[in-house]
């Protein structure tokens, strides 16, 4: 392949070395690929220039943060663009609005520093804001545990800016009037509802989100989540909250599925801010029986549900109070299965337990199993959780892999880390066959393939299983009306022509980050 130059009047970085394109291969999910350019542009200029040459040279282009996103949608063969160096730019926060505008390449960690110095904070923050770029964050509608009581990262966010597909300055949001490629789109959408309905979860970050921008009106909702394929964004205006004067946290173990699902529609109910929850084989993996505190909890457990509250004391000793055995219509009313703190050392003790499980399924690689994303997010109505769960234990058992589970069950969005033995020759077709059955369950339950990280490259072979016909060709019409010669990131959340799920998939031993 002839090497390719930079744009003319270009000032960033352009690496075509094969040292630099290697590490531009790898990122934290489990997919590799290794681009024709790994380019940094210095500002917006820069930026349009890259995407009118990649435009009029027919060559791919994908937007990346810092690479922590888990389907691929942050790698392919074309140019990598990196967001992360020259998108540093942070505001001061405006205490009035109780907004902060930060640049695509800010940590998500750095904002919520920002923010807390002044008594406020950035709500869904993932568990890997330290690394995750603000540009990543919106692309993929990201979301943290505080999501259950505070929404995913769409509800924070005011208006974006970047650069469209014919690489011009686009603004949205922030009380800006709708933009006349909006306008034209709403025309040349559907009117009629499709037949299937939006899917009834709590969370979601499959396809493009026509449901909150149909109910909003407002463009920006359409942008956050659409993955680097509708345009790049160099900055957005984020919304803070008031950090709560209280929390409080209670811990409860489940036995059965049944009880799983019960508890997890009822923690809406309750004033709950997270909902989280660790599988049998996580408690086992982690070792949380060694722990004097949860040793009885844990003891017989199938699950151990996580539930916080914040806010006045009054509110969080009501929101302990609403989730107390004995109370009506709970599911728990043995008080040796639930314990419950407001202190908060032992808050971050009892949360810190949850990242246990980490070094020790990192561990199981040198045993040759090592732990794959590849059905790492999907989302069901809260109400099928437990039959989620169940199904999931059974077509991984069909295939012989251990998997540790946790996840953020109010939500029903469950993340599964399945050990994979590298080694034996058929573990493609048992992934493969993982992959499979897992979407026929979801797609049944209601559900959809992505509550956070996104379809990247991985899910949009499965979109049309999910979503249906209708759905799925309302998402090429969006995907064509921005993107009409499918510059920005092709294959990712619409599948090219005979576009192979697990197209890259090489497990690694070590992953960034641990
Ligand atoms: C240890 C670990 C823990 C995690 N925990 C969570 C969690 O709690 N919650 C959660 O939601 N996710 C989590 N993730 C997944 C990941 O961190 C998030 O998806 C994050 O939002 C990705 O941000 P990034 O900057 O790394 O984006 P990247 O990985 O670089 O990119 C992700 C996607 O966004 C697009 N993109 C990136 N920047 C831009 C831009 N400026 N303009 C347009 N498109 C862009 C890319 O093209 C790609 O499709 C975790 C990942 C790891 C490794």
């Amino acid at each position: 392949m002839k090497p390719l130059p930079p744009p003319s009047g270009f000032r960033g970085t352009w690496h075509t070395g094969d040292r630099a394109r290697s590490s531009a291969s790898r990122v934290s999910g489990p997919f590799r690929a290794t681009p024709r350019v790994y380019a940094v542009p210095s500002d917006l200029d820069d930026l349009g220039r890259i995407v009118r040459m990649a435009r009029s040279e027919g060559v791919p282009l994908v937007p990346r943060g810092a690479g922590t996103g888990m389907p691929g949608g942050n790698l392919g063969a074309g140019i990598v663009l990196s967001l992360a160096e020259s998108f540093q730019q942070l505001s001061p926060v405006d205490l009035e609005a109780r907004s902060v505008r930060a640049g695509a390449g800010v940590s998500g960690a750095r904002v919520d520093e920002v923010a807390r110095a002044h008594g406020l904070t950035l709500p869904p923050l993932p568990s890997s804001a330290r690394w995750c770029s603000v540009g990543g964050m919106v692309a993929n509608n990201a979301a943290g545990a505080r999501s259950f009581g505070y929404g995913a990262i769409h509800r924070w966010v005011r208006g974006v800016e970047g650069v469209d597909a014919s690489g011009e300055p686009f603004a949205l949001g922030g009380g800006r009037p709708k933009p006349p490629s909006f306008e034209a789109l709403d025309d040349r959408l559907p009117s009629r509802a499709p037949a299937s309905s939006w899917p009834d979860v709590r969370k979601n970050s499959s396809g493009y989100a026509l449901d909150r921008y149909q109910a909003s009106g407002d463009p920006t909702q359409l942008f956050i989540g659409s993955e680097g394929t509708l345009g790049i964004m160099t900055e957005a205006e984020l919304l803070l909250h008031p950090i709560a004067e209280q929390r409080g946290l209670r811990l409860i173990s489940v036995r059965s599925a049944r009880e799983a699902s019960e508890l997890a529609v009822e923690a809406a109910g309750t004033g709950a801010v997270a909902c989280e929850f660790l599988g049998h084989r996580f408690l086992e993996i982690a070792r949380l029986a060694d722990d004097a505190a949860l040793a009885p909890l844990v003891r017989d457990a199938w699950a151990l549900f996580l539930l916080e509250f914040e806010g006045t004391a009054d509110e969080v000793a009501e929101g302990l109070e609403a989730t107390a055995p004995g109370r009506p219509g709970r599911t728990t009313d043995d008080t040796a299965r639930t314990i419950h703190t407001t202190e908060p050392d032992e808050i971050e003790r009892l949360w810190s337990l949850r990242r246990r499980a980490s070094p020790l399924i990192a561990r199981e690689a040198e045993r040759g199993r090592i732990s794959t994303q590849f059905i790492e997010d999907c989302v069901v109505p809260p109400a099928r959780l437990g039959e989620y769960l169940v199904g999931l234990d059974e077509i991984l058992a069909s295939a012989g892999f251990d998997a540790v589970i946790f996840g953020h069950a109010g939500d029903g969005n469950v993340h599964v880390n399945p050990l994979v033995d590298v080694e034996s020759s058929d573990w493609r077709v048992r992934v493969r066959t993982v992959l499979d059955e897992t979407t026929t369950l979801v797609a049944g339950l209601g559900g959809t393939m992505a509550g956070e990280h996104g379809d990247g490259r991985l899910r949009a072979p499965l979109l049309e299983r999910i979503w249906g016909a209708e759905w799925f060709h309302r998402f090429r019409q969006v995907k064509d009306h921005f993107d009409p010669r499918g510059v920005l990131n092709p294959g990712v959340i619409i599948p090219l022509p005979g576009q192979d799920p697990l197209d890259g998939l090489h497990p690694r031993k070590r992953s960034w980050p641990t």
